[in-house]
């Protein structure tokens, strides 16, 4: 369905929890993590039924996020009732990758496309420091796994934070030279533990992609399946690819196509706008599909046409992306 500014309004992220087994420096508080009682977060059918109505009008493509998804009992069961709703051609997954490898078959098997992998850096220490003690191997694994069993493509989410793992880019860039995955250079945003953030830190996708030009031929292309609002660029004589995800410095709210659920139940427009739309209240409430349909229309009218991330208090003032959705 198109929206009022003529976006086709076809891709849902859904929060299937705001819990997580990591708690990357970024994104969440160490302790006093604010978390929902589990009565206030969606059942998996409930989810489901979400998603049959919403590819009623016009949603084909779901991803699964969170907090983190795979920690959500059950998963590969909703990826299989998903991936078999004859509307929807692609169900993928973010994830931090830390449990993949063990569910990877089990994910593949129930219908699940494609995997998105969160990896900032490829020091042991540093991943440790900046996921609060992750190990990296996991995570290396889950990459190996998803190869391996032929998700297709294989994308990695890197945020670049100055000071941290700058550094590391022509090394990560290397990683997507000999191996067939396509890594997503994301800049750091104002929507998570702000104690973190700071604006200083944020390096513009322009800066870095100026960068590894020094040391790779960059030609633009696509990848086969689910740019999004990435822009690509293949490698010279690479087997992968690279992408430049640049919310903060040159924003593409006007090649929007998504639609938000959180974990609790609620359709947002959009990330960075505040205002919700309470479906679990109308799905607890016997509410018919016809109902629900129109809170779905009600959201894609509601989408604003640009994301107000860059104003001052923003990221203080709003529920933060583990909540939301990631
Ligand atoms: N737990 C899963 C994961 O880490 O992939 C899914 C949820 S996580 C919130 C989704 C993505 O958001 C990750 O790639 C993470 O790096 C990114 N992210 C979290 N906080 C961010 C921030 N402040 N700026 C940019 N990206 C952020
Ligand atoms: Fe968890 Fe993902 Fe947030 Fe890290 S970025 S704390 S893995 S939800």
């Amino acid at each position: 369905m198109l929206d009022g500014l003529g976006r086709e309004i076809n891709y849902l992220r859904i929060s299937v929890t705001d819990r997580c087994n990591l708690r990357c420096r970024y994104c969440m508080p160490e302790e006093g993590v604010e978390l929902k009682e589990h009565g206030e977060i969606l059942r998996l059918e409930e989810i489901r039924r979400v998603v049959e109505i919403g590819a009623q009008v016009g949603i084909r493509k779901v991803r699964l996020t969170g907090g983190e998804p795979l920690i959500r009992r059950d998963l590969a069961r909703l990826v299989g009732w998903i991936s078999s709703i004859p509307q929807v051609d692609d169900v993928a997954l973010t994830t931090n990758g830390v449990l993949f490898a063990g569910m990877a078959a089990e994910l593949k098997a129930a219908g699940l496309h494609r995997v998105n992998v969160s990896l900032d850096t490829l020091d042991a220490n540093k991943y440790r420091y900046i996921t609060r003690n992750g190990e990296l191997n996991q995570v290396l694994q889950a990459l190996e796994q998803a190869l391996e069993l032929g998700f297709h493509p294989v994308k990695l989410n890197t945020v670049i934070i100055r000071g941290f793992n700058d550094d590391e880019i022509m090394e990560l860039c290397r990683l997507a030279y000999t191996r067939p995955v396509h890594i997503r250079f994301i800049e750091f945003m104002p929507v998570g533990e702000l104690q973190y953030w700071s604006s200083d830190k944020i390096i513009s996708c322009e800066e870095i992609r100026q960068n590894i030009e020094k040391h790779y031929r960059l030609t633009p292309g696509r990848v086969s399946r689910g740019n999004g609002p990435a822009k690509y660029y293949h490698m010279e004589g690479g087997q992968g690819s690279i992408g430049f995800i640049s919310p903060m410095s040159n924003h593409f709210c006007n090649e929007c196509n998504r639609l938000r659920l959180t974990a609790d139940g609620k359709i947002r427009g959009c990330l960075y706008d505040e205002r919700e739309i309470d479906v679990k209240k109308v799905l607890r409430e016997g509410g018919s599909d016809e109902e629900i349909r129109k809170l779905f229309i009600r959201a894609i009218n509601m989408k604003p046409d640009r994301h107000q991330m860059n104003k001052n208090n923003w990221g203080r003032e709003n529920r933060k992306m583990y909540q939301i959705g990631g």
